[in-house]
């Protein structure tokens, strides 16, 4: 992914000290994975065994919280891929094979400080880091320090906006090939292949879930022959320069029946309500209520089996989630998936999802900071009857 510049990795690792000292914490304990391009913008060539550790320790508030004090645990043979990438301004630490690293690491922590450390740590390291320093301890970041990336920047929204366009542009294609005939996984492989030709350098996901399948809300594509009379549920998406996808349309071959339209335009009208939702004062669980009631008020409350939306960044699922008792403010630059869906077993399902950030200013086509939700998705919602 294009790094940016060294000024906002900074920016980033400041706000974490201090959110890490309001929380009490004696700081952030970052791995290789979405927190290290975070707060560092460093991909690793491999996450190994060998630990590669980025310490952010808390803002001690003795000097206006404006030093970064951030050291990296690097191991010697992969030292210079840090010193050459676009980082830098931060002290590294290397250690070398047949070197105790988690000691290595304790001689920078506090010995019994309790730290946040990204959720997809090796066990193998927190362990290590237990062993090292006894009277530590430890937490997962999105457990204690959930919205630390919530909040996208400007330059974070143009990229989650263009990922979106891109996946997009895959929906307007796809639909003009033929699904009648053809195996769920082949129309699952034209996403995937369409989704690289515009901009992904990586597929999370390519669902396509036909007829009965579709009730299945984790359905994987199959061998199932798509037919005549089916709806079929696609959910793709994926990360392009860094940054996450993730759209759903529900499409019908052929004509559909009055009953197949009419949940379609409940669960149409469940995201609009969703979407409308994103306000000033509201919270993540008032998104998950606006779209359940209208599916509710439909008679589909039964069937409405999930929440009603994730947040989306350097990954395709991350905090805030949109789901009762998330009490958390919608903030401006947060970005999440609106995506309410009915399932009725053993007949077929239809979900429609979009990507929606809050408020968002900077962002290209829209007014500056507007005071409601906009969708980074805009392939349409009406049902699209494919061939
Ligand atoms: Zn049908
Ligand atoms: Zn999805
Ligand atoms: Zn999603």
């Amino acid at each position: 992914m294009t790094p940016f510049s060294p000024a906002v990795y900074a920016d980033r690792r400041r706000r974490a000290a201090a959110q890490a000292a309001a929380a009490g914490l004696a700081g952030v304990l970052v791995t290789p994975g979405p927190d290290l391009r975070y707060f560092l913008g460093y991909t690793p060539s491999a996450d190994t065994e060998r630990l590669t550790l980025l310490a952010i320790p808390a803002a001690d508030g003795d000097h206006d919280g404006d030093g970064d004090q951030a050291v990296a645990v690097v191991p010697r043979l992969e030292a210079h891929d840090l010193e050459v990438g676009a980082v830098g301004g931060i002290e590294a630490v290397a250690w070398s094979d047949g070197e105790d690293e988690h000691a290595v690491a304790a001689r920078l922590l506090r010995p019994d400080g309790r730290y946040a450390i990204s959720d997809a740590a090796w066990a193998l390291h927190v362990l290590g880091l237990q062993r090292a320093m006894p009277a530590s301890s430890y937490a997962a970041v999105t457990t204690v320090l959930p919205m630390l990336r919530a909040a996208k920047s400007p330059e974070e929204v143009a990229r989650l906006a263009a990922a979106g366009a891109g996946a997009d542009a895959v929906f307007e294609q796809i639909v003009t090939r033929r699904f009648a005939g053809r195996a769920e996984s082949e129309v699952s492989a034209d996403l995937d292949a369409l989704l690289r030709s515009h901009g992904h350098e990586q597929v999370d996901f390519t669902l396509v879930c036909a007829g009965e399948n579709g009730a299945d809300p984790h359905h994987e594509a199959g061998n199932r022959v798509i037919r005549e009379g089916d709806m079929v549920v696609m959910d793709f998406g994926g990360l392009a320069d860094g940054y996450g996808s993730d759209t759903t349309r529900t499409v019908h071959v052929g004509a559909p029946t009055a009953g197949e339209q009419e949940v379609h335009d409940v669960v149409r009208a469940a995201q609009q309500a969703g979407v409308d939702a994103v306000r000033p004062g509201a919270t993540c669980q008032d998104v998950d209520r606006a779209s359940r009631a209208v599916i509710a008020d439909a008679g589909f409350g039964d069937w409405f089996v999930h929440r009603t939306g994730h947040g989306i960044g350097l990954t395709t699922h991350e905090p805030p989630y949109m789901v009762e008792g998330e009490e958390t403010p919608i903030e401006a630059g947060m970005c999440f998936s609106v995506e309410p869906g009915i399932y009725l077993p053993g007949e077929f399902g239809v979900r429609i999802e979009d990507i929606v950030v809050a408020f968002p200013s900077g962002v290209p086509g829209t007014a500056d900071a507007p005071d409601s939700g906009v969708r980074l998705n805009t392939s349409p919602h009406e049902m699209v009857v494919v061939e």
